[in-house]
């Protein structure tokens, strides 16, 4: 099957349409998001960019003032793609740097052939400004500082990297073969390959934007709101995530008398102690231990791979961790105290639930005992 050129630019005019119509669509819904109003000017510079140049034959040459023109409009989606990554990651962008890249492959066509170049070398000189442009968008994307793992990103970084090797291909056509880039063909083969790696990369940004709002929700869903831990559903996914692990503790955590700090203080007062408890239980746990807000002033924490006699020796840091200096609150200083029990979970228990009910158990151990003390579930072996 042979497409003619009209054909696939109609086609490629048709499809860049639709995006800028989605593009605009989810940029009026979110107009906070920076990055999808670059990534429109990303597309808008590609869509005049391909609209001059399919007014010329590929096997034409383009007029330099053409040619300066259309370089600069390619360099400026390459350059918006990349810095719609940044601000899509939170960071910042440098205009005077944006600038600069965007006329990188102009200024080296300007370059190369204001130095007598041929016209095929200085359309090297862009190729290789274009290499320099996609392989900033990869790494951008493949940084191993990205803490955030999408994998729409990685279709992005995928077409990036075709564009990448198309263009490496052409400079190499160029500096080692006889070969011309100015056939029907050639121009054929770049507006299809144009055509898959830009549905691949306008949709893996629409993909992007719509995987981190739904993760976002998500953790919304799974975290409590006053202290910032994970609440009961953050637990289940939690424990989900991290499958059955061997000798696992937990500890359940009850501040004491809590209702008279609402009582004395006021609610208010009181929300600002479960605050300032939930930071000193994340401080008292390691890594990897599993924070939860279990409900009113009771916590929660999964320790996994830890023996009972270690959960002990955590839940006496943060028993002591509570108790050794008074919460500082909007009423003044606020002395408070908790007791905690804790239980392991047997190999045999596909869940939580039977270890959650005897850490419940050694709690009431704790609080009838005298409260603010560790208590632990007996050894159900014994
Ligand atoms: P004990 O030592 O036996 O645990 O006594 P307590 O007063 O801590 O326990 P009790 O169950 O009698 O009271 C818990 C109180 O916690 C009652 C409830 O109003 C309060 N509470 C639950 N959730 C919140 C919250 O989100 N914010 C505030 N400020 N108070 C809450
Ligand atoms: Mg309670
Ligand atoms: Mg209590």
């Amino acid at each position: 099957m042979s497409l003619d050129l009209e054909t696939l630019f109609f086609a490629s005019a048709i499809s860049r349409c639709a995006y800028l119509v989605v593009f605009l669509v989810t940029a009026l819904s979110q107009p906070g998001e920076r990055c999808l109003w670059h990534w429109i000017g990303a597309l808008l510079c590609s869509m005049i960019g391909a609209f001059i140049t399919s007014r010329l034959p590929p096997t034409e040459d383009l007029d330099t003032v053409s040619a300066v023109l259309v370089y600069a409009l390619f360099g400026a989606s390459l350059s918006l793609s990349w810095s719609g990554l940044r601000f899509f990651y939170g960071l910042p962008v440098r205009l005077p740097f944006l600038g600069g890249l965007t006329l990188l492959p102009a200024a080296a066509y300007m370059f190369l052939h204001l130095a007598g170049a041929s016209a095929q070398t200085s359309v090297s000189g862009v190729f290789l400004a274009c290499m320099l442009l996609t392989a900033l968008s990869i790494a951008e994307i493949t940084k191993p500082s990205q803490q955030e793992r999408l994998w729409s990103q990685y279709v992005v970084a995928a077409a990036f990297l075709c564009y990448f090797l198309v263009f490496a291909a052409s400079v190499a056509t160029i500096a080692f073969t006889d070969l011309t880039t100015r056939t029907m063909e050639s121009g054929r083969l770049a507006i299809i390959i144009d055509q898959v790696t830009g549905i691949l990369i306008y949709f893996g940004y629409l993909a992007m934007a719509g995987e981190r709002a739904n993760l976002g929700l998500r953790r919304l869903a799974e975290t409590d709101l006053l202290t910032g831990l994970h609440n009961r559903r953050g637990l289940d996914s939690q424990a989900k995530r991290h499958g059955a692990q061997a000798r696992t503790s937990l500890l359940i955590a009850d501040i004491d008398h809590f209702k008279s700090i609402n009582d004395t203080h006021g609610h208010q007062t009181g929300d600002m102690v479960l605050k300032a408890f939930a930071e000193r239980m994340k401080a008292a746990l390691r890594t990897g231990d599993i924070a939860v807000r279990w409900g009113g002033e009771e916590f929660l924490a999964v320790l996994p791979a830890t023996t009972a006699d270690q959960a002990a020796v955590i839940a006496e840091r943060l028993r002591f961790a509570t108790e050794q200096e008074p919460f500082q609150t909007a009423s003044g200083p606020i002395a408070v105290t908790v007791s905690i029990g804790i239980a392991d979970v047997e190999r045999s228990e596909e869940d939580l639930q039977p270890a959650t009910r005897r850490a419940d158990a050694a709690l009431y151990v704790a609080k009838s005992s005298g409260r603010n003390r560790v208590a632990s579930a007996p050894d159900r072996a014994a």
